[in-house]
């Protein structure tokens, strides 16, 4: 038996560029499962759990999870049954040292990326829709000091995943200004027009 196509997908960018937003969305689209380590980590905390009480304080004050644990956590999920449609993974990778535990557990299973959405977002303009949503959702790692350090992080530990999927020819560079409706639109035709090859071979 042929295996069923995949679509295997990371949506990357500041924090507060509407990546959640948008993979709903996509998620949506392509009828694949959500995995967001962001989410996974806030479930655990609000549950109470041992691995909540390991990574809380490291999410308040806007600082990474190691890089150990986070790669454990994301192997098991991907290990999981509903990701043999593909998935979206949403806030993993964040540094490079993630980007190849990933490539390792994809490769074990004859497994790859296959786009890479970038969001990009103006600062000034990131701070704002951050400072915004801690008046609507009162995330404990919306204050305007730790959103300042999140920004940091992204520029020093993250940001370096932008050249390293572009050498491999996967990502997608999407203008994060506008409404929710035009983001989505860019998109979903920046990723038709990438994964239509694959599909059509
Ligand atoms: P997010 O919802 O993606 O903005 O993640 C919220 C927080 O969870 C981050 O600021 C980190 O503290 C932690 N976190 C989420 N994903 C990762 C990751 N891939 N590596 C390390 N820490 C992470």
């Amino acid at each position: 038996m042929t295996a069923a196509p995949q679509t295997r997908l990371l949506i990357i960018g500041p924090p507060g560029a509407g990546k959640g937003t948008q993979a709903s969305r996509i998620v949506e689209r392509f009828g694949v499962p959500w995995i967001s380590t962001g989410d996974i980590f806030r479930a655990n905390i609000k549950a109470g759990t041992p691995l909540g009480q390991r990574v809380s304080q490291l999410i308040e004050a806007g600082k990474l999870v190691p890089d150990e644990l986070t790669n454990e956590i994301v192997e098991d999920r991907l290990r999981h049954e509903d990701v043999s449609s593909g998935f979206l993974l949403d806030g993993y990778p964040r540094t490079v040292d993630q980007v190849h535990a990933l490539d390792r557990v994809l490769e074990s299973d004859a497994r790859a990326l296959d786009a890479v959405v970038l969001l990009e977002v103006d600062t000034d303009e990131v701070v704002a829709r951050l400072l915004k949503r801690a008046e609507i959702e009162g995330r404990v790692d919306d204050t305007e000091e730790v959103i300042r350090h999140r920004q940091q992080v992204y520029a020093e530990q993250t940001q370096p995943l932008v050249e390293l999927f572009g050498d491999r020819g996967i990502l997608i560079a999407v203008d994060g200004l506008g409404s929710v409706d035009d983001v989505s639109d860019r998109i979903f035709a920046a990723l038709d027009a990438k994964l239509e090859p694959k599909t059509a071979a």
